[in-house]
């Protein structure tokens, strides 16, 4: 990992930028941009239509990222829908799964949920009347099993919740909760933005019913991301949310009849260039390893929480076996944006506020946050340069 860097054209063009909004979005390496670079420059057409080499090749391309991504989440190629990323499947599941529930049912979320899987499901609870319940946290920011087992109930429909939360780093344990939700015929949901650029995902281990992801919290580009769900489910259960072109069979001036999986949710002209990178991404961070990874990333946690522990006050658990790439903290007396601006000046990035995580920072009775989060190019050198910097804001404002 000493040498990953390398691979990232940003730090090539910002000397000395030492960058810890990871959470936010990764940086992209060359190989991503290479193979959209690619697509634009070699076989720029339009897919899944041509009857010409060049679309075909496109079309190719397009297909092989479906295969990749079915491969880096071990679940078939029809199985994966392209999205424009977690926010976008996230509602493509609020709107499509909802509409035949009742004031007699429940959607269940969590207490850290991220707006983009709490927002959704507040607006169609509006047009529907089923109730919105909440899981509950640990005093450690973990979620609370026999919370999830009172809540969780017969009239429950649907589970949501995130893998790792963006603001604690804390770990759903996923395969319990889904457990408990089949056991009451509720469908599950796994809001995996956060965690798959951190853990492995195994959609068929977990036995998750819908998974999404976005292509830019795993060093892809923007404006692409996926959507998992279990063949049987996308077939019978979710109806299509976009209608156009490449997503019917048959057309008539009375009706339509849906395509085949995956193309019956893929309405419209995809983002191909995305897709394809997103791929590139998934098949290059495959290469680097698991093993790899996590032991980068064990390292930095742990390095990171031992330098900033006596600086701040860290949101959440100390042990760093109990949180993923991400630390989220205050400065008693100095307000987040002050920080950052300070940070800023010797150019490091960190992200500050409620990280679209609002009610989790009220129910915790704190204010805005801020947060440094990893990557596999963060260093032990970006730590101390972030523990330096705040030790000097906190001269600046002593
Ligand atoms: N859920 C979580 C847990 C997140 O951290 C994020 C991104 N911050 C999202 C959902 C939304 O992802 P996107 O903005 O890529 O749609």
């Amino acid at each position: 990992m000493d040498q990953i860097k390398t691979q990232f054209p940003i730090f090539a063009n910002h000397p000395g930028l030492v960058y810890l909004d990871s959470a936010a979005t990764t940086q992209t390496p060359s190989v991503v941009i290479d193979a959209m670079n690619d697509y634009y420059t070699k076989t720029r057409s339009n897919v899944h239509r041509g009857i010409y080499d060049l679309s075909e090749q496109a079309t190719a391309a397009y297909e092989a990222a479906r295969t990749s991504l079915a491969k880096f989440l071990n679940a078939d190629r029809e199985e994966i829908i392209f999205t424009a990323g977690t926010t976008h499947g996230l509602n493509l599941l609020a709107y499509s799964l909802t509409p035949k529930m009742s004031h007699r049912d429940n959607v269940v979320l969590t207490r850290l949920e991220h707006h983009a899987n709490m927002v959704p499901w507040q607006e169609m609870a509006k047009h529907y009347g089923f109730t919105i319940r909440y899981i509950e946290l640990t005093a450690e920011g973990e979620l609370d099993i026999a919370s999830a087992e009172k809540v969780i109930d017969a009239n429950t429909k649907i589970a949501s919740f995130a893998f790792v939360s963006n603001v604690l780093g804390t770990v759903a344990p996923v395969k319990k909760i889904c457990a408990l939700a089949h056991a009451r015929r509720a469908l599950t949901i796994v809001d995996a933005a956060q965690s798959v650029a951190h853990l492995p995902t195994d959609v068929r281990d977990l036995d998750c019913d819908f998974l999404v992801l976005s292509g830019h919290k795993l060093y892809g580009p923007t404006g692409i991301g996926a959507l998992y769900g279990k063949k049987m489910l996308l077939e019978e259960c979710l109806e299509p949310f976009f209608y156009g072109g490449d997503m019917i069979k048959t057309v008539s001036y009375t009706g339509a009849a849906w395509a085949d999986l995956p193309s019956r949710f893929e309405a419209g002209t995809q983002n191909i260039a995305g897709v394809i990178g997103f791929g590139a991404a998934a098949e290059w961070f495959m290469n680097l390893g698991w093993e790899k990874i996590t032991t980068h990333e064990r390292k930095i946690v742990s390095y990171a929480l031992e330098k900033l522990t006596p600086l701040v006050a860290v949101t959440g658990a100390t042990d760093p076996n109990k949180r993923t790439g991400l630390v989220a903290f205050t400065i008693p007396g100095i307000h987040p944006h002050d920080i950052a601006e300070i940070l800023n000046q010797d150019n490091i990035c960190i992200r500050v506020g409620f990280h679209c995580a609002e009610p989790l920072h009220r129910h915790l009775g704190i204010g805005p946050t801020a947060r440094a989060s990893f990557g596999v190019y963060t260093t032990k050198e970006d730590i101390d340069r972030l523990a330096t910097e705040i030790e000097k804001v906190k001269t600046i404002f002593a």
